[in-house]
C-alpha cells in the first residue's frame, strides 16, 4: 500500500512526492500548489488492484 505518489509538475517540471490517501477512493482530482513554484495544478491520483498509487498533474 502506498501513501505517496510522485508527480512531475506541469509548470516547473520539478518531480513533487504527494501524500495520499486511498480511503478517499480509488480516483481522486484535486488541486494542488506546487510547493516548489506555487503554482496551481489538477491532480489526478489513481489506485490499482494492489493499492499501489499513481499521480498525473496538469496545469490548471
Ligand atoms: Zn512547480
Amino acid at each position: 500500500m502506498d501513501d505517496t505518489a510522485c508527480y512531475t509538475c506541469p509548470h516547473c517540471g520539478e518531480p513533487i512526492d504527494l501524500p495520499v490517501d486511498a480511503s478517499a477512493g480509488p480516483h481522486q482530482r484535486f488541486t494542488d500548489d506546487c510547493p516548489v513554484c506555487c503554482n496551481p495544478n489538477v491532480i489526478r491520483v489513481e489506485f490499482d488492484d494492489e493499492g499501489n498509487a499513481s499521480a498525473t498533474a496538469e496545469a490548471e
